[in-house]
């Protein structure tokens, strides 16, 4: 059987299914199976014979996917700023829309500069990670409250081949303290984050997304809001005069965030918008 006509057979197998529509998906999925770039598959379709071995693997693969899991689950890859990131059930798929906040981030970074930078909730380590990648002389440390989050944030440090990062295991806790060894409070230069912002809940979370993504990365007490009061503290203590702290917040949340943030005594705020034009992300400068 050709690369084809097994892909036109599964297409038909989607249209009555829950991935109705989401054939650029199924093409995904098929070139990081066979380990084809999406060119590739295009031109080779017609000919590329596909073994018993390669159709069995496809086939376990696509039912997982019409279970509802997410393909960077399937896979075990996410592509986030230009770099493969090692993906599974310890954190969050990185999405696209985060990029913006890198984007940003590095504006704040001179290229050889020696920067101090905390990537507080780091996850799979994508925004610091990818921060790290383009300015490696800065110092880079990933914050998270899951051990296995931050083991797998290390994985993908060890890819990317990143000495200048490092790693603590730790929570803010009531009275906004973490400590961490070796960073003093005032002197860091950028702290970004992605927190959890949803409350438990907001009936608008994709089913797939609240059944195979990890709770802690996604929700958060107090409607929402917990981990992005407590965090704009912690780091409003951390960051140097001057510094900057950036991150996510959810879709609506805007009104009261900047209601409670007017209470903190940073200098400047802005507001960034995702590529729908929905405001995503606040640019705080101590
Ligand atoms: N910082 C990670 C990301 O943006 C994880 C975010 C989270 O777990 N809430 O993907």
């Amino acid at each position: 059987m050709t690369l084809e006509e097994y892909f036109q057979t599964q297409v038909r197998k989607l249209a009555s299914s829950s991935r109705k529509d989401q054939d650029h998906l199924l093409i995904e999925l098929c070139c990081e199976g066979l380990n084809l770039s999406w060119s590739d598959f295009q031109l080779t379709k017609s000919k590329r014979a596909l073994s018993a071995p390669e159709i069995k693997g496809l086939n376990d693969w696509i039912e997982q996917w019409l279970s509802g899991k997410p393909l960077a689950y399937i896979t075990g890859f996410k592509e986030f700023f230009g770099h493969r990131f090692i993906c599974d059930s310890r954190a969050l798929i990185p999405r696209h829309e985060t990029e913006i906040l890198v984007e940003r981030a590095l504006s704040y970074l001179p290229e050889n500069g020696s920067q101090k930078v905390i990537d507080i909730g780091t996850g799979t380590g994508c925004i610091g990670l990818s921060l790290s990648k383009k300015r490696p002389d800065s110092s880079v440390l990933l914050i998270d409250a899951s051990a296995e989050a931050l083991e797998l944030a290390k994985e993908n440090a060890a890819c990317l081949r990143l000495k200048n990062v490092s790693t603590i295991h730790g929570t803010v806790d009531r009275q906004f303290e973490m400590p961490i060894s070796g960073w003093e409070k005032e002197t860091i230069d950028l702290i970004v984050a992605n927190p959890p912002y949803i409350a438990s809940d907001d009936s608008r979370v994709e089913e797939s997304v609240r059944a195979f993504e990890p709770n802690l990365a996604l929700f958060a007490e107090d409607d929402g809001f917990a981990c992005l009061k407590s965090w704009a503290h912690w780091a409003y203590r951390y960051l140097k005069p001057g510094g900057c702290y950036i991150f996510e917040f959810g879709q609506g949340q805007e009104d009261d965030l900047a209601r409670f943030l007017g209470e903190l005594p940073f200098s400047s705020t802005e507001i960034l918008q995702d590529y729908s034009q929905i405001s995503r992300f606040f640019v705080l400068t101590k």
